[in-house]
């Protein structure tokens, strides 16, 4: 840390990303160097040792470990092959590749944890164990459930979706059945049951897997883990490939992941690392920025490098980042730096307060087709909402105006398993296959929504906890709530015609396009930039979300705010609504 932030070679506030331009392969690796800063270059030409990138949002990290990569390939201190880029998520690491091949190094591997672990264990499972590697279990809550019903304890669905989470934060720990009751008491967590009978499940559960021939998610690395420290022989293999490694976004490592990473090293200490504990956001799952804020006592002799200067945002909007980081509290408020915002001045960010939601929506695509007008890039817009299925208004909104969108890290509504599912049933039951005498009641009184939650068995009581089985449940909420605006506007509708409207959208909203306005949840957005960003539904509630009750849950909301604020270049907004549907009561502040 030396220089003062300097001007930035490129201080335009233009709207073309980075990311469309084809710039040409640099000439030398000297010439990989020129697109760096000073502290950005500390950390391309530390090939060796272990080095750590401490910075915030926006300050190159990922550009300079890219760099760093290619570098060291150009300079030929760095075998391609011999490179392992562990990245967040498929789609970065796909980028990462594309990056290192306009840099002229090629034929790196950029993967994510879980990618590198199965290709692995497919290619030693053979030897370590014999025969095919078992199937790869794709939901787990089956089996949970029939975990349970062996061991007679009665879930109703909430439970039985947080018992499945419990399940999984138990195996990202490395936590085994029989140490699960000791290491929730140690960590102070609450459990969705009485310990014990969670132990029982667990327990079943991994049993009825070995009956069956299946592994799970967290069994990929977690085997990966155990051929790794069975096998020396195998282990040694790996580490003669891969010598050096490098970890993006390493504040949201898990203890297995960060166990599997020490494996792959071996003891060696090629190792670089890059992460901002302010981007903390999947404490959840059982990620912790621990291991990147304790990297220097881990490795006394690292080389760390610290990034204040935000290239990516606008002062304005990097103003903003910086105040909402101003009353963060804990550990990794503490490790925070203060951006410097490199690029010209932008708009301020918008903050718009709507009557309830479906203004909200339209409000935002309209706003989404003037920046289209005016000739920004749909592909460099991006709708940002708190939980998946707050997509849907928005996926409406803009079908409805013409504008081209894509999902990020998620199905489109009409196309997730458990809307078309719930589309089947309500079909059926418009069409009278139903003899139920709730739904009787239901529709005597024409109350559609209450149909629809009958015909959908849904349940209105807000689930606890997050995870894939707090989405479907989030979906089918979603669905109840579009009944119901149906409904109102409608008054005398009948299930049929929910159907077919139901439908309408579905075959709107299912016209292909090829690029688009992105629509993401704030989890999905980690490391990427737009232009022009929309922070949408900020309401109480839903950011912090309900399930946010201790003061590390909601510390984690203030971070996903500011993910959220930091992927914007020039234009952001944020907005909230005062009621979820028109003519609703405004109950919220
Ligand atoms: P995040 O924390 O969100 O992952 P990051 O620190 O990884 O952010 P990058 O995505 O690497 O940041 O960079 C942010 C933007 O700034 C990118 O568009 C990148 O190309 C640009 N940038 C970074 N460093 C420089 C530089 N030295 N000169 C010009 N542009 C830069
Ligand atoms: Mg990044």
């Amino acid at each position: 840390m030396t220089a003062a932030p300097q001007p930035p070679q490129s201080s335009q506030p233009s709207l073309s990303p980075e990311s469309t331009a084809f710039p040409a392969v640099p000439g030398s690796a000297d010439a990989v160097l020129a697109g760096l800063d000073p502290e950005q270059r500390e950390v391309a030409t530390a090939l060796r040792g272990p080095v750590c990138v401490l910075a915030g949002a926006g300050t190159g990290k990922t550009r300079a470990i890219t760099h760093r990569i290619a570098y060291g390939v150009r300079a030929g201190v760095l075998q391609p092959a011999s490179v392992l880029a562990v990245t967040f998520t498929n789609r970065a690491a796909g980028e990462m590749r594309g990056r290192l091949r306009q840099l002229g190094a090629p034929g790196v591997q950029a993967r994510t944890f879980h990618s590198a672990a199965l290709r692995q264990l497919q290619y030693f499972w053979p030897r370590a164990v014999g025969g095919e590697l078992p199937r790869l279990l794709e939901r787990k809550v089956q089996l949970v459930a029939e975990a349970a019903a062996r061991g007679r304890v009665r879930l109703d669905r909430n439970e039985l979706r947080d018992v499945t989470g419990e399940l999984e934060w138990a195996k990202v720990t490395q936590t085994a059945p029989e140490d699960y009751a000791a290491a929730i008491a140690k960590t102070g967590r609450d459990a969705p049951r009485d310990p014990a009978e969670i132990t029982g499940i667990y327990r079943g559960y991994e049993q009825l897997k070995r009956d069956r021939g299946v592994i799970d998610f967290e069994d990929v690395l977690l085997l990966t883990v155990g051929v790794l420290q069975d096998r020396p022989d195998i282990a040694e293999q790996v580490q003669r490939q891969y010598q050096h490694f490098v970890v993006d976004e390493y504040q949201d490592v898990s203890p297995l992941q960060q166990r599997l990473l020490e494996l792959w090293l071996g003891g060696r200490d090629s190792l670089c690392v890059v992460g901002d504990a302010s981007q903390t956001i999947y404490s959840f799952t059982g990620a912790t920025p621990d291991h990147l804020l304790d990297f220097r006592v881990r490795h006394p002799e690292a080389t760390v490098v610290k990034l204040v200067r935000d290239y990516r945002s606008t002062p304005q909007v990097v103003h903003l980042a910086n105040g909402v980081l101003a009353q963060a509290t804990g550990r990794a408020a503490a490790a925070r730096l203060e951006l410097v915002a490199q690029r010209e001045a932008g708009p301020e960010p918008a903050f718009t307060e709507y009557a309830d939601e479906p203004a909200e929506a339209e409000g935002t695509a309209r706003h989404i087709r003037r920046l289209i007008d005016a000739g920004v890039a749909p592909s460099s817009i991006a709708v940002l909402y708190r939980i998946n299925a707050q997509s849907e208004v928005y996926e409406q909104a803009l079908a409805d105006r013409s504008v081209p969108y894509q999902l990020r890290g998620a199905e489109r509504f009409f196309e997730r398993p458990e809307v078309r599912e719930a589309g089947i049933k309500l079909r059926g039951a418009a069409v009278g296959g139903k003899n139920d005498a709730m739904l009787d009641e239901a529709g005597r009184d024409g109350d559609l929504a209450a149909q629809v939650r009958a015909v959908l068995s849904w349940s209105a009581e807000p689930p606890a906890g997050s995870g894939t089985v707090r989405d479907r449940w989030e979906s089918l909420a979603a669905l109840v709530r579009l009944a119901e605006d149906f409904g109102r506007a409608r008054p005398g509708a009948t299930l049929r015609d929910l159907v077919d409207e139901l439908g309408e959208r579905a075959a709107a909203q299912h016209a292909p396009t090829v690029e688009g306005v992105t629509l993401a949840s704030l989890h999905a957005a980690k490391g990427l930039e737009w232009d022009a960003v929309f922070l949408v539904g900020l309401t109480e509630g839903m950011l912090p979300i309900t399930y946010a009750k201790t003061p590390e849950q909601v510390e984690e909301e203030r971070r996903l705010l500011y993910v959220g604020i930091t992927r914007a270049r020039v234009h952001l907004s944020l907005s909230w609504a005062l009621a979820r549907s028109p003519g609703g009561r405004a109950s919220r502040g």
